[in-house]
């Protein structure tokens, strides 16, 4: 077992945290899903309006490399297909027929994986357009499928507020996992499959991780994971997948059919009691929500650091297993004037709250404006990949991307830390990711 310790990061102690029930949820009466949520593909559409699906056919594919589909979420009617700016497909709604049926594809039985040589796995993983569950570093972009990955690392968890714990998801999936561990040692000479420090306590999954990773968030990011294991240059191409992708991996491949079963976790001040919810994909995020007042209520999607604030009437994302939800900025602190950010989350020691140890209360509002930066040398002291956010965001803002590049741009694990720890409220993560996507469009 390999310990990878991870230096420099940040742990906020929020209210809200997800309990470690795993609730159902009643089946939705429509599932969506939203292309554009997805980095870097340009879709192009395999449906029409009106048209049935079942669970698993592909939805759209990716002009760039067709190969590479997104199966849909559920059985029924293609009820609706928005377009926003320049025909960007923004939302694809699929109304759920009463008994829904799958696409059915061939399965792959234990002794059958075993022999089954790669371009025969790589087919079948991308013709049950689930190949798109792979993201290749540093750009989270999804691989072509003729590359060979130097590795490929499986993150249980990043410690990230609000996500699933594995302890939950992983739960009476043990043999999903091993295979979906034995799937991936087809692809690659090199796994790394990470757990926080101490393993998570099921003793079938803590035999097959070969990291264990001590440190604040996003100790357990595969990024983070990834610069500080790597080997070579070449290994910075590396891949990942998260653990509960992993898992509709291997169902997928064991059984021929898609499987639609997710688990959320709902979490945030706003959350009546955070808690993980066993659902399915494309869910809206209102069934999430319940029947609570919406009133004031912002919905974060994809998590407290780095998520985006989603629509009340948009739909689970493709890689999307958290949700966050928040007063939307105009919660008032009572006697705030006698006890100044006694309540605040913040990584700066000029609040009072760094005399409260209780969970603190995340909201939405900025206090303030942003100004120019003050060198304080926040930033530098929290990044885990030990970047100069200060310098980088400033070589990027001055178009001099050679040296952005030369300051470690290209390792930015797109945290979000350093924003959330700059007094100057430069949204400096945002800047630095589009940099990357920008650079990556033109090595493309
Ligand atoms: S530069 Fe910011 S977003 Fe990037 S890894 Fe460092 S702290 Fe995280
Ligand atoms: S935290 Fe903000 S103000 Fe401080 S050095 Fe970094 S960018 Fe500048």
């Amino acid at each position: 077992m390999n310990i990878v310790s991870v230096k420099k990061g940040y742990d906020l102690n929020l209210s809200g945290a997800p309990a470690s029930n795993l609730e159902s949820l009643s089946r939705p009466a429509q599932v969506g899903f939203h292309p554009d949520r997805i980095p870097f593909i340009k879709p192009r559409l395999r449906v029409k309006e009106g048209e049935s699906v079942q669970a698993g056919n592909p939805l759209i594919e990716d002009k760039r490399n067709p190969q590479v589909t997104f199966p849909a979420p559920g059985s029924g009617k293609v009820s609706r297909i928005s377009f926003g700016p320049r025909r960007v497909i923004t939302e694809i709604v699929i109304e759920l027929d009463p008994a829904e049926s799958s696409a059915t594809f061939p399965a792959f039985s234990p002794e059958k994986l075993a022999v089954v040589d790669r371009p025969e796995l790589v087919k079948a993983i991308l013709a049950g357009s689930v190949w798109s569950f792979f993201r290749e570093l540093p750009f989270k972009d999804i691989p072509h499928p003729e590359t060979i990955p130097p590795l490929i690392i499986v993150s249980l968890g990043s410690a990230a507020p609000f996500h699933p714990q594995p302890e939950v998801y992983l739960a009476g999936r043990e043999d999903d996992f091993e295979y979906g561990v034995e799937i991936l040692n087809k692809l690659t000479d090199r796994l790394l499959v990470t757990a926080p420090h101490g393993g998570i306590g099921n003793a079938r999954i803590d035999r097959l991780t070969t990291h264990q990773v001590q440190g604040e968030y996003p100790a357990g990011d595969p990024a983070t994971v990834l610069y500080h294991t790597k080997r070579s240059a070449q290994e910075n191409r590396g891949w990942y997948i998260n653990g509960p992708d992993l898992l509709t991996l291997a169902g997928f491949l064991r059984n021929g059919i898609y499987p639609v079963e997710r688990v959320v976790a709902v979490g945030g001040p706003r959350s009546t009691s955070g808690r993980h919810i066993m659902t399915r994909a494309g869910v809206p995020l209102a069934d999430l929500v319940g029947k609570m007042e919406t009133a004031g209520l912002r919905l974060l999607a994809g998590g407290v650091f780095n998520g985006y604030s989603a629509g009340h009437d948009s739909y689970l994302g493709f890689y999307e297993t958290a949700l966050t939800l928040m007063p939307a900025g105009e919660l008032k602190e009572i006697l705030g004037f006698i006890r100044p950010g006694y309540r605040k989350p913040s990584h700066s020691r000029a609040f009072l709250s760094v005399f409260n140890k209780h969970p603190k209360v995340l909201e939405c509002d900025m206090n303030g404006e942003d100004r120019a930066c003050i060198n304080c040398g926040y930033c530098p002291r929290v990044c885990p990949v030990d970047i100069l956010p200060q310098f980088t965001f400033k070589a990027v803002a001055a178009d001099e991307i050679e040296e952005a590049l030369s300051l470690g741009l290209l390792d930015c694990v797109e945290c979000g830390l350093c924003s959330f720890v700059c007094p100057a409220k430069i949204e400096i993560a945002d800047i630095l990711k589009k940099a990357k996507e920008v650079y990556a469009k033109e090595i493309a």
